[in-house]
């Protein structure tokens, strides 16, 4: 029955400090003042911070919050909060809710146990949180939350907004000299605009309570493959079972009220996976929103008896869960750059911001590639079901088509229309609908680009600092180039000729997921492949990569290296986790179960024996499960051992080596004993729920 009086439009942003409820509450000079901080066109002061937060105090108040926070993004985890109340005594045993300037625009947490490889010695650990008024405040769980970039007290960066800010800047003010170039003296800045299209798992809370291992790693480490999986393709875009709708109505209403705009929501193509997407946003909104997002999902699961999964790979055998980061960059005045205009000058400046792509992502494939690394996103790519670990670039038939005329300076008959390519006028040509490429790492969607590697459970902060920030690094030298050329039409035609030709290696239309693909791009065109996040993650550092952040002023060299021990240690520790997690589970779990099975199978075996009947079936069962339950009894001393090893290797670089090189291949060997032990032992000596329970009970 179709649910009556819910106006969205009333509950959407309902409990957001939002650009409406600031021109409601705030007098009108304040208000002006604010949004000129928010535009980055003037320095916040404290005394309009004062009455912002006098007024943000009592909205917040008004609607039941007690306490504030300053909220952020931290380096590892989903994000971070400490709360204060408002309260204020008074004298008399009474108290005031208060909440001043120097509250809202400061914060000085206790930060000494967040990650920060390094950069602050103990005897420094504090933290400092400033306000990002360009992410509006909101109240959830009573609590005003104000979003809050993180930073030491030598102005290192310490979390994941703040080089996410630096990076949209860069790109903002190299996108701006282009647009110079070609005549549009309007634009104020540039943004670059997300959105992430989440996958995630729900499965029924009693199962997932009896599993160490999902609660431990977030995926199962064991678990034989059910009769049935995702083969039939039937659950893609199917209808949605109750249980499942009821949970997404509620996750769309508390999304709406904290001002998310999810727009979509459908079945995915594994059992009991599904996707939500919203409307896409500023970088910056888009990755709180989507943080939020995350957390919301988890919570509102709990509430309907079920948990969600956001690892990237929960189950062995059927697809895992990504997130798609469909990214663009457009004008204050909502001009979107990756637009093909209507006129051939249009057309060039779509097509210089197109090629500028086309270089940036060949020539940082490795900072693409390392930006989507973590121990749960190695079980997708290049596993057939994610793009693989090479990074290209996938344009479509009618793109490819242009960009090579543009090269050999033919004229280009499309199916719509022509294109006449010279020196002086470049191609003509309208808004092509891309055909659809689901294997590309990074495809051009029409108007946007959709990076596809991204893991479901990553902070999209991550690689969209690294897009905004190559795309910077071209356009900053595209714009150098372009500025001080006499012929401007024709230093930008040899310009674009000559970009395409250099880096034309990275654009691929075909099958990703064909392994003919890998040798090609790796063997034929040089592709780097760098296939676990051990082999990506250190690249980081590299000399090339500190000279393109430090440039940019997106990470300072102090800071690059703190991240990549950061990221590496993260990786240690995730895959040191499930080592511990498989060793115990193997140990106290299913050998007892095993041998259980084993006993009573004996027993019966003497029985029949005894009474001179045949016995050959528990004979042949026995030595089956004997042989297995050895096997996997040796395996979990080398699991141990290796575990050991690796946990005493100081340097995190050497480490992570051990972890993939040793420890994750001695997990996957025990893994694949205790697999085949469970095909065999009988179902109800079998410790914890299967497949089949997880995936198709809820
Ligand atoms: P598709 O069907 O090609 O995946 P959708 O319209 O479903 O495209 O959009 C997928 C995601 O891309 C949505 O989150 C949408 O808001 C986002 N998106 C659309 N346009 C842009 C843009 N200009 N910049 C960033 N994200 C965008
Ligand atoms: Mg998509």
């Amino acid at each position: 029955m179709a649910e009556k009086n819910y106006d969205v439009t009333e509950v959407f942003g309902s409990d957001v400090f939002n650009e409406a409820v600031m021109k409601a509450k705030l007098p009108k000079a304040t208000f002006k003042e604010l949004m000129k901080a928010i535009n980055g066109e003037a320095e916040l002061t404290l005394p309009v911070a004062e009455v912002v937060a006098s007024a943000m105090k009592d909205w917040a108040v008004e609607k039941g919050a007690t306490h504030y926070t300053h909220w952020f993004q931290p380096m590892t985890g989903i994000t971070a909060e400490k709360h204060d109340s408002f309260i204020s005594p008074v004298g008399d045993g009474t108290v005031i809710m208060e909440f001043s300037g120097k509250e809202l625009i400061k914060g000085e947490p206790d930060a000494s146990s967040f990650p920060s490889g390094g950069i602050r010695a103990t005897f420094e650990a504090r933290g400092y949180t400033a306000w990002d008024p360009t992410s509006y405040a909101f109240i959830k769980d009573n609590t005003l939350y104000i979003p809050t970039a993180f930073f030491s007290y030598s102005g290192e960066a310490l979390d994941k907004k703040t080089p996410l800010l630096r990076s949209m800047d860069a790109v903002s003010k190299q996108a701006l000299r282009i647009l110079r170039l070609f005549g549009n003296q309007t634009a104020k800045k540039v943004v670059a605009t997300v959105g992430a299209e989440q996958e995630y798992f729900l499965i029924d809370k009693k199962y997932y309570d009896k599993r160490k291992d999902l609660i431990f790693t977030g995926r199962t480490l064991f678990g034989a493959a059910p009769a049935k999986g995702q083969e039939l393709e039937d659950h893609y875009f199917g209808a949605i079972k109750q249980r499942v709708s009821d949970y997404m109505k509620d996750l769309d209403k508390r999304l709406w009220a904290l001002g998310v705009p999810s727009k979509t929501k459908h079945n995915e193509v594994a059992p009991a996976q599904h996707e939500c997407a919203p409307i896409f946003e500023s970088a910056n909104l888009a990755a709180d929103h989507n943080q939020l997002t995350m957390e919301m999902m988890k919570k509102v699961a709990l509430e309907h008896g079920l948990v969600c999964l956001l690892h990237e790979k929960p189950f062995a055998g059927i697809n895992g869960s990504g997130k798609h980061d469909n990214w663009a960059i457009s004008t204050d005045d909502g001009q979107n750059l990756l637009n093909p205009g209507k006129s051939p000058m249009e057309n060039a400046q779509f097509l210089t911001f197109l090629v500028a792509i086309i270089k940036a992502v060949d020539e940082h494939a490795d900072l693409l590639r390392l930006s989507v690394a973590t121990a749960g996103n190695d079980h997708r790519l290049g596993a057939n079901e994610a793009p693989p670990a090479v990074i290209s670039i996938f344009l479509g038939e009618e793109l490819t088509e242009v960009i090579e005329a543009l090269v050999a300076g033919t004229t280009v008959e499309s199916k719509r229309t022509k294109f006449d390519i010279g020196i002086s006028v470049l191609p003509k040509f309208t808004k092509d609908t891309t055909d659809r490429n689901r294997t590309s790492p990074f495809a051009f969607t029409g108007n946007k680009f959709e990076f596809r590697s991204l893991g479901s459970s990553l902070n999209i902060s991550g690689p969209n600092i690294i897009l905004n920030t190559i795309v910077a690094d071209v356009l900053e030298e595209f714009a150098d180039k372009l500025e001080g050329a006499e012929d401007f039409q024709s230093a930008l035609h040899d310009l674009l000729v000559q970009t395409i030709k250099e880096h034309k290696r990275v654009i691929f239309n075909g099958n990703g997921y064909d392994s003919s693909w890998v040798k090609e791009a790796t063997e034929v065109r040089g592709l780097p492949e760098l296939k676990s996040s051990a082999d990506a993650l250190p690249h980081f550092c590299d000399e090339k990569n500190v000279k393109l952040f430090t440039k940019h002023k997106i990470f300072s060299e102090v800071e690059v290296h703190s991240r990549t021990e950061i990221l590496l240690d993260n990786y240690n520790k995730n895959i040191n986790i499930e080592a511990l997690t498989t060793a115990e589970m193997a140990k106290k779990e299913i050998l007892p179960a095993v041998i259980a099975y084993e006993k009573d199978i004996c027993e019966a075996l003497v029985a029949k024996k005894n009474a001179g009947l045949g016995y050959s079936v528990e004979q042949s069962i026995a030595d089956k499960v004997d042989s297995l339950a050895s096997s996997l009894s040796a395996k979990i001393g080398e699991l141990e051992n290796v575990t050991v090893k690796a946990h005493g290797i100081s340097d995190v670089f050497e480490a992570s080596r051990c972890y993939h090189d040793e420890v994750f291949a001695s997990m996957q060997s025990l893994r694949a004993v205790a697999d085949e032990l469970e095909t065999i032992v009988g179902a109800k000596y079998w410790p914890f729920p299967t497949y089949e329970d997880l995936l198709f009970d809820i």
